[in-house]
Parts: structure tokens; sequence; C-alpha cells
């Protein structure tokens, strides 16, 4: 076998798949049927974690050095006055990044399928789609379609990986089922680049009209953009025409120095894949589930997928480790999944009302419930954003910068891509009596304590107090940074 995993898609979440991939030495064939990348932006935002897992792809100057980083995003009523407000400049969920970040997706995808680069044992063909796939008890085999010359040739493979988005082959060739609703409403997106003092509302905003409810906002690199609601009598292909897009934005960018670089009107998908999982087959992304975008959660559940999956492929592909490992993909990450959506959902809720008593009794309500300090934090500090965390309530460990050898860096760049053993109770017997996957031991102590070249300095006091609210002194990491376990002989 040439490749140990093909990777069908190069999307967003399959170009970061096979950059992951790459890092652990997988040989890998991505597969994509368009010749080249996407060149209109569609994902919009993500979070800090999508961008701890975009650096532990090596990845993050490369993805995240031009984001936009908004400082608040409000929810505004019909007369244009705010009754919520998250405030992003005050939120830290202690990932080592900001909690909202605005991207070009095109870009972001450019810059992932440049990380290939990197890594000889990765390899992408493009024009080239999955027509058919089989499985026995080796390997997984697939049957590849060059469209320039409707050559079909086969490759065998330990595993596929379906990261081909909505309409997913490979989820069809494996025989599974989506469940879940579609929302009947179709929406106008809007994206363009800004002229210098084109922008009249700078701030991200949710646009709880309940004649157009709208999301506006800046983006990344001067850029734009708008979504609206349409309503059931107008016709989608008048609404993306130059007349239609000037009058909707005007309230929000002056259209005569807004370039439209796309306008597109789409529906809201609710699904999600009966099994994630086809024996050596996985669904990853869009192909595993979609859901509405008012968390700005799609492609950063994808992300996650991604990160979760490929470090159990990896340690799978070159030990013996269980089968139930692989399982947990689905076990860990559907929940999560599902958390996320629900999430989305509810918000959309509160987002979509269309009808003006119902409108006015929302930002009634919605204003006085936040009289209540701990409601007023819920909404303000985003709290009701679900946590990182596998269904048995372990978390994504924190991830403050720490010094190491006197630099000051990040504690992921410090931990590198295997397990990590760390904690005040870390000492030479530990890594001895370690039997565990590849591993990095590391001593964590406090700042101003004695301490050796090797050890790991808590300058920020937050993996101090991490150990101290756990009560606990080592703890074992996974590669995606979840707690293994915090008691390191349970491991052995
Ligand atoms: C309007 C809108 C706004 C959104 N905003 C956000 C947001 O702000 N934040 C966010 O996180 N998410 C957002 N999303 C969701 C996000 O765009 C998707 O979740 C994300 O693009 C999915 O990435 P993917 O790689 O799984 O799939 P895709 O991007 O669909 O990529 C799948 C790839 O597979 C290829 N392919 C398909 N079939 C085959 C085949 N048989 N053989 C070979 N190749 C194949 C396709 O050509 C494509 O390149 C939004 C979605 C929409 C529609």
């Amino acid at each position: 076998m040439e490749f140990d995993v093909v990777v069908v898609g190069c999307g967003p979440v399959g170009a970061l798949t096979a950059n992951l991939l790459g890092a652990r030495g997988v040989r890998t064939l991505v597969v994509e049927r368009d010749t080249a990348p996407h060149r209109q932006p569609r994902a919009f935002s993500c979070d800090d974690e999508a961008l701890r897992i975009y650096q532990q792809a090596g990845l993050l100057t490369e993805v995240a050095g031009d984001m936009h980083q908004p400082r608040r995003a409000e929810y505004v009523n019909a007369k244009g006055r705010a009754f919520a407000t998250i405030a992003l400049d005050e939120v830290d969920f202690g990932l080592g990044h900001r909690p909202l970040h605005f991207f070009d997706q095109p870009r972001l995808e450019a810059a992932l399928r440049a990380g290939f680069d990197r890594f000889p044992h990765v390899t992408l063909r493009t024009g080239v789609e999955l027509m058919r796939l089989t499985q026995d008890e080796g390997a997984a085999t697939v049957t590849l379609r060059d469209l320039a010359t409707d050559e079909e040739t086969e490759v065998r493979a330990k595993y596929v990986l379906g990261c081909d988005g909505a309409r997913s082959t490979t989820r069809v060739a494996a025989g599974i089922a989506l469940t879940g609703s579609s929302y009947a409403e179709p929406w106008l997106a809007v994206s363009g680049d800004v002229a210098p003092g084109a922008v009249r509302v700078p701030t991200t905003t949710f646009v709880c009209d309940w004649r157009r409810p709208a999301f506006v906002s800046p983006g990344a690199f001067d850029t734009y953009r708008l979504e609206f609601m349409l309503r059931p009598d107008e016709d989608p292909a008048d609404m993306t025409g130059p007349g239609a897009v000037a009058r909707l934005v005007a309230p929000y960018v002056d259209p005569d120095r807004f370039t439209v670089t796309r306008a597109i009107v789409y529906t809201f998908h609710h699904l999600v894949a009966e099994r994630w999982r086809d024996r050596r087959v996985f669904l990853l992304g869009d192909a595993a589930h979609q859901m509405p975008p008012f968390l700005g959660q799609g492609l950063c559940s994808g992300l996650r997928d991604a990160a979760n999956l490929t470090w159990k492929l990896a340690l799978a592909l070159e030990s013996d480790a269980p089968g139930s490992l692989l399982d947990s993909y689905e076990a860990e990450r559907r929940p999560h999944t599902e958390a996320m959506a629900l999430t989305s959902v509810r918000l959309g809720r509160v987002f979509l009302v269309r009808n003006r008593f119902a409108a006015f009794l929302r930002d009634v309500v919605l204003r006085a419930v936040q009289a209540v300090p701990r409601v007023r934090r819920l909404v303000r500090h985003f709290e009701f954003k679900p946590l990182p965390a596998l269904p048995d309530g372990r978390v994504m460990f924190p991830q403050p910068e720490v010094v190491v050898g006197g630099v000051r860096r990040l504690l992921d760049d410090v931990l590198g891509p295997d397990f990590a053993v760390l904690g005040p109770g870390v000492d030479g017997s530990t890594a001895r009596d370690w039997s565990g996957p590849r591993a990095r031991f590391l001593r964590v102590v406090a700042e101003g304590r004695p301490r050796t070249e090797d050890d790991l300095v808590d300058v920020t006091g937050e993996l101090t107090a991490w150990f101290a609210r756990h009560r606990t002194d080592v703890v074992v990491l996974r590669p995606d940074r979840f707690v293994h376990t915090d008691q390191v002989r349970k491991t052995q």
C-alpha cells in the first residue's frame, strides 16, 4: 500500500486533516474534485480552539497572522438599540488565543494547502474525484476518476477519511444516512471589499429586526460580510442583483465604496450522519454534521473532528492500539457537536423572531433578565458557548505562556506533538515508571521557586492554580491537549 490514509476532499477540514496526519508521518493521499481552491468565502469566523488546532498543525502564523479580532458582538433590535452584548475583549477561555476571529476562507485554504509542502509523504491530487469505495479485512479500496482524462484508478489504504462536505460521496458509499432537518427560509450572503470610510456599522452585529433579520460584520483584509434573511415573497434571483444588494447593504456600508465579491442565496441545515464510522471509513466536517451558522461553529466543529481523530489514527497505524481508541472518535465528538448545533439553533430562535409583538417581548425579557448578574455574565462573557470537554467531563487543558530554558512560549509549543506528562509532582521516576505511548515529561515550577533549565516555569500562575483546583500534582495530556487523566498511575 502506497498510502496509509486517503483523505477525500480538500476543503478546510480535509486540508487541516492532511496537515495533522503529515505532521505525524502518516503517508496521506488527498483527492479533491475541484482543480483550484474555493474562491468564495463561506465560513467567516473561528474560535480560540480552532486557533489552538492550527497551532498544533504548525500553521498558526500562516493561517492566523492576518485574522480580524472583533472587540464585541451586539444583538440589536429593529431600532438599532443593543439588548445584548458579548464583550469579546473581556473573554478569555484560557486556551491561549482570543475567543473569536474573522478570516478570509480562500486565503485560509491556500495557507493550509501550502502546509503540505512540508511533508514529502502527503500528496494532493486535484481534479480527481472519489467514485466508489469497498472494504475488506486488511484495507479500503477507493476508485478515483481523473476528471481531465476520465481515467479510473484504484488506491488501497488502511483508512479513508470522508472530508467531502455536505453532499459527501464517502458517506453515501459507506451507506450512512443523514438525519435532521433543513430550514425553509433562504438567506442572502454578501461579501465584499470596503474602501476607506465606507463602513457605517463597524461592530459585529446581529440585527434582530423582525422585518429583516441580518448579520453584519467587518472581516479580515478590509472586507465586510452581511447576511440577510429573505422574505417568502422575494425571488432569490432578483435579490442577488446589484440594485437589491446595494439597497440591503446601504445601512451598514456605503454601496458606492463597497465592491461585492460574492452574493449568493443559501439555506441552513441541522443534519447529522447516523454513524461517523464504518469500519475503515470515517466522516469529518460537513460530511458528518451541518449546523446553522449563528454561532460560527460549522467549520470549527470539523477542525475539532480532525484534531480528535488524527492522533488516534497515527497511533493505530504505528502500534496495536485497541479498536476502542478509534471508536472513541464518534463517542467523543458527537455529543459536543450536538451541543454546539443545539446552542446555534437556540440562538437562531432569539435572532429570527419574525413577528413584531414577539420581537418586542424578546427585547424586553432579554434586557430584564440581564439585570441578574449571573445571566448578564452568561451573555456578556459568552458563557453560553459549550466548553471544550469530553463526555466524561474531562476538559481541554489551559494553554498559558510558560518559560522553559529562559524562553517564553505558549504551552503547546513546548509540549510538542505527543502525549505530555506534566505537573509539580513530575520527577525522575515518572518517566522511568511510564509504560504509555511516547510522551514528554515536564516538571512545573511556580515563578520564583528553585528550578533547573529543563523545568517549565509557570510565569502566569495559571498552571499552579489549575493543579491546586484539581487537587493533583501530575496530569497526562493527550496529543489534542485534552486531559487524559490527572492521576498518572491510572494509565500504567
Ligand atoms: C453562508 C455560510 C456561512 C458559514 N459561516 C461559518 C462560520 O462563520 N464559521 C464556521 O465555522 N463555519 C461556517 N460555515 C460552515 C462552513 O462553511 C462549513 O462547515 C465548512 O466549509 C465545511 O468544511 P468541509 O471541509 O467539511 O467541507 P467543504 O468546504 O464543503 O469541502 C469539501 C470538499 O470536498 C470536495 N469533494 C466533494 N465530493 C468529492 C468527491 N467525491 N471527490 C473528491 N472531492 C470531493 C469538494 O470539492 C470540497 O472542496 C458557514 C457555512 C455557510 C454556508
